[in-house]
């Protein structure tokens, strides 16, 4: 019972790891999280697994500077919502950057980072973050 458990986190964190989503060949729109039927072409949608490639740029963003003790470390901090390359949007934090610098339209790229680890497993919980593009390669575009 137990063990079933910890085989269904994994399942999870690779999701979440591998910012796994799905693709529907009938309209071409991808899914994050993926969706069990395409909501645009119902019966008629074919779904596929797709691993976004962690490219996108800043939809929107709000600076964090109050956060649950958790995080207390870590204020301020900028969440954005990033439209990934691939049309989908997700919700993610920025690292690697002032908060002050963050500007919509910045090209970002996924990255993952340590959020928390809980349970006398030590179970560590990865998951997506983000980081401007420009300070990783000195380029807009990787
Ligand atoms: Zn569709």
């Amino acid at each position: 019972m137990a063990e079933h458990g910890v085989a269904q986190i994994w399942r999870k964190i690779k999701s979440i790891y591998n910012i796994q989503g799905n693709h529907c060949k009938t309209c071409d729109t991808y899914y994050f999280p993926p969706r069990p039927v395409c909501p645009e072409c119902r019966r008629k949608g074919v779904l596929e697994d797709y691993r976004f490639k962690g490219l996108g740029k800043i939809h929107t963003f709000a600076v964090v500077r109050q956060a649950p003790d958790t995080f207390k470390r870590q204020v301020p901090y900028v969440v954005a919502q990033i439209e990934l390359d691939e049309g989908a949007r997700l919700t993610g934090q920025i690292v690697n950057c002032d908060p002050e610098e963050v500007e919509i339209g910045m090209r970002v790229r996924a990255c993952f980072r340590k959020i928390t680890e809980f349970g006398d497993k030590g179970i560590i919980v990865y998951g997506y973050k983000f980081e401007p593009v420009l300070k990783v390669t000195g380029h807009p575009y990787p």
